[in-house]
């Protein structure tokens, strides 16, 4: 048995509660692990409070990422303490998750921790560290270099949008940060921001083009600031977008596209294959700075996870909130 957040539905809807689970036996290739950290993500809120319906089968343990310790393993590529991250793969949604003590999952799901990393650091990083990873990954393949010029982060403050900011600060680029929370300025500063930009100065319809302004962007907000974005990206230069902070709809023309050969790069962290995964780790495990961690980590004990989740649909985290679970 091994204690867990679990998300179940009744007659009176979706219930959120701690319970003793028991884990059916390993199959083949499957591995078992001791969870040091999970944390919250934006989507495990998702699936906490039943915002949206993130959850596939139900009871469900959330949880879609987790660092631990390697108990059990029936996959030749894992021994028993080996120290391992997980992101994704539809776990905490369709598979049970690392909101738990002990999780079972594949082990072609699970990427080694990198050396330099320590467990908890992993999960400081999390899903949301590493996606912007991805999104940074994305703007260097499109040749997007600092020389190219500013690069605009939206949603600056949160999760993705903190490590993104700290990221691109480290490889030498411009950063404007974009955030609705002008009391996060000094915050923003801090991780490396070079110029603070006010969430309403990108609401409201886009134009088709505007002035070019930035020569890319990490974008995790959708809707209407991604479309502004886009018309204020100078020539030849590179969008990542992965999120849906704002909205899910994306109201643009084709103009920037066609007029000045932008590039949209959608970024995806749960079906990521394997290589560029490990690849995304090596590098943060590289650029990281000490000082980060620090500086945009929250703790919050396993029992008080419920009661954080409906934080983040307010736009109320900031930076990383991470869960010690062992
Ligand atoms: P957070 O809640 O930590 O950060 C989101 C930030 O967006 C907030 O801090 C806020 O920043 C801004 N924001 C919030 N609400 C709104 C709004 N209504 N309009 C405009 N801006 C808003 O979430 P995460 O960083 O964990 O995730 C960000 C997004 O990325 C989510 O949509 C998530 O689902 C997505 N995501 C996607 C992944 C993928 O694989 N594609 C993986 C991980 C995350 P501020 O106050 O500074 O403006």
């Amino acid at each position: 048995m091994t204690k867990a957040i679990v998300i179940d539905k009744g007659d009176a809807g979706q219930e959120v509660f701690v319970q003793e689970v028991s884990l059916p036996a390993l199959e083949e290739g499957e591995v078992l692990v001791d969870v040091a950290y999970s944390t919250l993500n934006y989507k495990d809120a998702l699936a906490l409070t039943g915002a949206s319906p993130v959850v596939r089968s139900f009871p469900m343990v959330p949880g879609i990422d987790f660092s631990g310790i390697v108990a059990e393993s029936r996959d030749p590529a894992y021994a028993v303490g080996d120290r391992v991250v997980l992101n994704g793969w539809s776990v905490g949604e369709k598979y049970w998750g690392g909101l738990a003590g002990q999780a079972k999952v594949k082990g072609d799901w699970l990427v080694p921790l990198p050396e330099a990393l320590s467990l908890r650091q992993a999960m400081v990083i999390g899903t949301a560290g590493y996606t912007a990873m991805l999104c940074v990954m994305a703007l260097a393949d499109d040749g997007i270099t600092p020389e190219s010029g500013e690069i605009v982060v939206t949603g600056a403050s949160g999760g993705v949008g903190s490590v993104a900011v700290s990221l691109l600060a480290g490889r030498g680029y411009q950063v404007a940060a974009v955030t609705g929370r002008s009391n996060e300025a000094e915050y923003l500063t801090q991780l490396g921001a070079s110029s603070i930009v006010e969430r309403s100065e990108l609401e409201g319809k886009a134009r088709p083009l505007s002035k070019e302004r930035w020569a890319g962007a990490v974008d995790v907000v959708g809707g209407e600031v991604l479309a502004n974005v886009l018309s204020m990206i100078s020539y030849g230069g590179s969008v990542a977008a992965c999120g849906l902070a704002g909205s899910m709809g994306l109201p643009t023309s084709v103009a920037p596209f066609i007029l000045r050969g932008v590039s949209l790069r959608g970024v995806d962290s749960v079906m990521c294959p394997l290589a560029r995964r490990r690849e995304a780790w090596r590098l943060l495990a590289e650029e990281v700075k000490p000082e980060v961690f620090e500086a945009i980590a929250r703790e919050v004990a396993f029992e008080d996870v419920i009661a954080a989740a409906p934080d983040f649909l307010e736009g109320k985290v900031r930076g990383r909130i991470v869960v010690p679970v062992a």
